[in-house]
């Protein structure tokens, strides 16, 4: 159910709903819009009384959501959801679009610090690397742990990019919302549904990988979890499907971005380094991901990939980084978007 506020509604009224909502036994979800408030229902198993919420003052009137997925959904809210990173001018979502770049792992602080000086200089506004790393084989590097959380703690510092990186467990996720700006749930974790209720109950922006074989709906669903917890500022990334094709390590499904984009509001990035695996791929569907409408793109770049301890044939070297910037500084007019060229700390505080 969603509750429709007036364009006038006042706070007060909006606050009223949410408890009336509350007494009820449910979880109001206030999502402010451009135009007007609306606040999601959830927690119901079946339908709530409207009769006694439209009568309530400041609402326009209550509407059945008859999808899965509610909160996610643009029945809900219509605005595209914009995430804003405190002291900075970087968002994701909205016109400006969000690279994020970095190497698959951090492997040590010399190698995190020369790609992200590389990865700085060329715009990139967020920053990559794994701390905790999910590895098919339990004797492949599994990340630095905390050590990795820590360098690019320095390297947020220093460089002024925002941190994302990646959540395995419970007890990763308490260690990277501690670090980083925005906890990664990867694709083999997109159905942990107690992970996704634990970033959930978090208040900072959550970026969820698509499952290998995960459909529009349970990927959307995975974004619901975190929301039904109160956590709205949820970030979608394509990173490649399992198919019967065995050029690429994945096929990258850049169809689903046109089809996320219809029915929610949510922002989408698009992995090219995952999604295909191939290192002379990734800027050509870099390209075609902002053609097609993502939100931005994350790519993994390493300067030595012949000694990566993870990825290193998909990872693109960071003068590739800098033409693919190039790139989609051109295609990005083309779609109504702006490529923004690095961090502006200081305009950011103004
Ligand atoms: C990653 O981004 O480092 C990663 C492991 O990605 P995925 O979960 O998409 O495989
Ligand atoms: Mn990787």
């Amino acid at each position: 159910m969603l509750v429709v506020m007036k364009a006038q509604a006042t706070p007060e009224q909006i606050q009223a709903v949410c408890e009336h909502i509350e007494q009820l036994g449910f979880r109001p979800h206030p999502l402010p819009g451009a135009q007007r408030t609306a606040i999601g229902i959830t927690g119901n198993q079946g339908e709530v009384d409207r009769g006694n919420l439209e009568s309530l003052p400041g609402v326009a009137e209550v509407i059945r959501v008859s999808k899965a997925y509610k909160l996610a959904s643009r029945d809900v809210k219509e605005e595209d959801t914009v995430v804003r990173f405190a002291g900075t001018d970087a968002t994701i979502g909205g016109r400006e679009l969000a690279i994020v770049a970095g190497p698959c792992s951090i492997e040590n602080r010399t190698q995190a610090f020369a790609i992200a000086e590389a990865l700085a200089k060329a715009g990139a506004q967020f920053f990559r690397g794994g701390a905790y790393k999910p590895r098919t084989s339990p004797y492949a590097f599994q990340g630095l742990g905390l050590e990795a959380l820590k360098i690019m703690a320095e390297i947020r510092d220093r460089f002024g990019m925002r941190i994302i990186t990646e959540a395995l467990d419970v007890e990763s996720l308490e260690r990277t919302a501690e670090w980083a700006d925005v906890i990664q749930i990867g694709a083999r974790n997109m159905q942990n549904f107690s992970l996704l209720r634990m970033a959930g109950r978090l208040r900072m922006p959550v970026l969820i990988k698509r499952g290998m074989s995960a459909t529009l709906e349970e990927f959307l669903m995975a974004a619901e979890y975190v929301m039904s917890e109160g956590n709205y500022q949820v970030i979608l990334c394509e990173r490649g499907v399992r198919t019967f094709s065995d050029h690429a390590r994945n096929t990258l499904d850049l169809s689903i971005v046109p089809a996320l984009k219809r029915v929610s509001h949510l922002p989408i990035l698009v992995d090219p380094s995952h999604g295909t695996g191939r290192r002379d791929s990734v800027l050509p569907m870099a390209r075609a991901a902002v053609a097609c409408g993502a939100d931005g793109v994350m790519v993994e770049v390493h300067d030595h990939p012949e000694i990566a301890l993870s990825d290193g044939p998909q990872s693109i070297y960071p003068a590739q980084f800098a033409s693919m910037m190039n790139d989609l500084e051109q295609i990005a007019p083309v779609v109504g978007r702006r490529l923004p060229r690095g961090i502006d700390v200081a305009a950011a505080a103004q």
